[in-house]
C-alpha cells in the first residue's frame, strides 16, 4: 500500500474511533486548567502537610480523640438544617447539585454537621459519653476567591459529644492552642460566650435597635441581613459597620446566670493552662448551632478579622436539630492551608519525622544489581533509604544526597562488589571507610542510633 494511502486509513481510523474532529489532529491541544477557587499541593510542599498531619494525629492520640473518615457527599437538608439557612455557606457557597436519581446533595463545607449525623446514625450516644472524634479532609465553599480562600480547602477538627462541663471547652482551645504553638506558630485566643437561643433572641432585639439607629453607616447587606439575621452584622468585614459594630451593645450583658458561669469556668481553665486568650465581645461565628462558648484562632499580634487560622465553639442544640436525643457538644476547626501559610510566612520548615538519613549511589549495571536488592534489605529493616537507580553518574547522585541532606551515603562500584564491600561516606565530616558489604545495614542501623 502506499504511503500516502496508508496514512490516511490510519487517519480516517482515528478520527472515527476517537469521534474527534480532524481539525484538531492539526490544532494544538489546550491544556486542561485548575478550576478557580481550586489549587494543587505539590510535591515540595508535603513536608509542611506531613507535619501538620503528624501533630494533628499525636495530639489526638494524647487527648483520646478516635479519627473518623466521613464522605464528602452529603444530603443537601444536613447542612440547610443545622448550618442555618440565613448563612453565607447554606445561602450562596454550596456546591450542590441532583445526583442521578435526583436526590439533591452537596459536596460538604464543613465536617461538624456529619460528626453529628454520624453520631446519631450509628447511635454513639450508647457508648461511654464523651464521644471524643476528629477528622481531616478536603471542604468545598463557592466562596470568591482570594489570598487565603479557596474554593476546596482542607480542615482537621475535633468534636466532643456528651458533655456539657466547662472543662470539654477549656480542653478544646487548649489543644488548639498547643496544635498551633507546638509548630512555632504562636496565636491568641478570641473567646466569647453567646449563651442560649433565648439570651441570643433577646439580644437580637436589642441590635436590632442600635442598628436601626446606625442605618446610614452600614452596608446594603447588612441593612438586609438586619431583619434576617442580625448577629451577621457583626460578622460583616466592610469598615463601614465595623466602626458602627466597635459600640455596640455585647451580648455578654444579656447571659443567662448559668452560661455566665459557665463562661467564667471555661476562662478559669484556660488561666490554670497558660493558654493567651482575650475576650472578643462581638464574635458570635456566622452558623446558627453554636451555643455558649465560641472562639476563633488568629496569629498572634493580628485582630484576625480577616486571618483567622480556625474557629470553634459549643453545639449543643445541634444532634437534637438533626432528630438526635438532646446531646451537648463542643468542638473546632482549623483550616490546613492557612496553617501552611503561617508556617511559611515565618519561615518554619519543620522536622518531619520518617525522613530519610541514607542515600545509596551505585556506578555500573552489576552494582546497580546488587544495589537493588540492598536498597530491599534496609527496607525489610526499617530502615528509610533514598536512591536514584535511574542516574548512573555519581555527581548527579551525590548532588541528591546532598537535597536530601542525608547523613551518610552508600557507594556501591565495580570494585566494591568485586570485594564485597560498600563505602559509607559521613556527609557532614566528609570521611569514607570501606566495610563488608554483608554487614552494612547492621553497622548503619548502629550508627543512626548512636
Ligand atoms: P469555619 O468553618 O468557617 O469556621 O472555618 C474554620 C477555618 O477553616 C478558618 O479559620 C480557615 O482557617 C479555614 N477556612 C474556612 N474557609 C476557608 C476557605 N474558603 N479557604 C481556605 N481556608 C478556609
Amino acid at each position: 500500500m502506499a504511503k500516502k494511502e496508508e496514512k490516511e486509513i490510519l487517519e480516517e481510523l482515528v478520527v472515527e474511533e476517537k469521534k474527534i474532529d480532524p481539525a484538531a489532529l492539526v490544532k494544538k491541544i489546550k491544556t486542561p486548567q485548575l478550576l478557580r477557587g481550586f489549587h494543587d499541593v505539590l510535591a515540595e510542599d508535603q513536608v509542611y502537610w506531613e507535619a501538620i498531619r503528624q501533630k494533628v494525629n499525636s495530639l489526638a492520640f494524647a487527648y483520646s480523640f478516635d479519627r473518623m473518615e466521613l464522605p464528602i457527599l452529603e444530603p443537601t437538608e444536613l447542612f440547610v438544617r443545622s448550618v442555618g439557612k440565613q448563612t453565607d455557606i447554606v445561602e450562596k457557597e454550596m456546591f450542590q447539585f441532583q445526583d442521578q436519581s435526583g436526590a439533591n446533595v452537596v459536596l460538604r463545607p464543613e465536617a461538624t454537621a456529619s460528626t453529628a449525623r454520624a453520631y446519631i446514625e450509628h447511635g454513639m450516644v450508647d457508648r461511654p459519653q464523651p464521644v471524643k472524634l476528629f477528622y481531616e479532609g478536603p471542604m468545598f465553599r463557592y466562596d470568591r476567591p482570594q489570598a487565603g480562600r479557596y474554593r476546596q480547602f482542607n480542615q482537621f477538627g475535633f468534636e466532643t459529644f456528651g458533655s456539657d462541663e466547662a472543662i470539654i471547652d477549656a480542653q478544646l482551645i487548649l489543644i488548639a492552642d498547643r496544635f498551633f504553638r507546638e509548630l512555632g506558630i504562636p496565636v491568641t485566643m478570641q473567646v466569647n460566650s453567646i449563651g442560649t437561643t433565648e439570651t441570643r433572641n433577646e439580644y437580637k432585639i436589642e441590635l436590632v435597635a442600635y442598628y436601626r439607629t446606625h442605618r446610614n453607616e452600614i452596608c446594603e447587606d447588612c441593612k438586609r441581613r438586619l431583619t434576617r439575621n442580625p448577629l451577621r452584622v457583626l460578622d460583616c468585614k466592610v469598615e463601614g459597620c465595623r466602626a458602627v459594630t466597635a459600640n455596640a451593645p455585647q451580648i455578654i450583658d444579656w447571659l443567662d446566670e448559668s452560661s455566665k458561669e459557665h463562661f467564667m469556668r471555661v476562662l478559669e481553665y484556660l488561666e490554670e493552662v497558660d493558654v493567651h486568650y482575650v475576650l472578643a465581645p462581638h464574635l458570635v461565628r456566622g452558623l446558627d448551632y453554636y451555643s455558649r462558648t465560641v472562639f476563633e484562632i488568629v496569629p498572634e499580634g493580628t485582630d484576625g478579622s480577616q486571618s483567622a487560622l480556625g474557629g470553634g465553639g459549643r453545639y449543643d442544640g445541634l444532634v437534637e436539630l438533626l432528630g438526635g436525643r438532646p446531646t451537648p457538644a463542643c468542638g473546632f476547626a482549623i483550616g490546613i492551608e492557612r496553617t501552611v501559610a503561617a508556617l511559611k510566612e515565618r519561615q518554619i520548615l519543620p522536622e518531619v519525622r520518617g525522613r530519610r538519613d541514607i542515600f545509596l549511589a551505585q556506578l555500573g549495571d552489576v552494582a546497580r544489581r546488587k544495589g537493588l536488592a540492598l536498597f530491599e534489605a534496609f527496607r525489610q529493616e526499617g530502615v528509610p533509604v533514598a536512591e536514584a537507580f535511574g542516574k548512573s553518574a555519581l555527581k548527579a547522585q551525590l548532588e541528591l544526597a546532598d537535597k536530601y541532606q542525608v547523613k551518610y551515603t552508600l557507594i556501591l562500584g565495580q570494585k566494591e562488589v568485586l570485594d564485597g564491600t560498600i563505602i559509607i561516606r559521613d556527609m557532614e565530616s566528609g570521611v569514607q571507610e570501606t566495610v563488608d558489604m554483608n554487614k552494612v545495614v547492621g553497622i548503619i542501623k548502629k550508627k543512626l542510633t548512636e
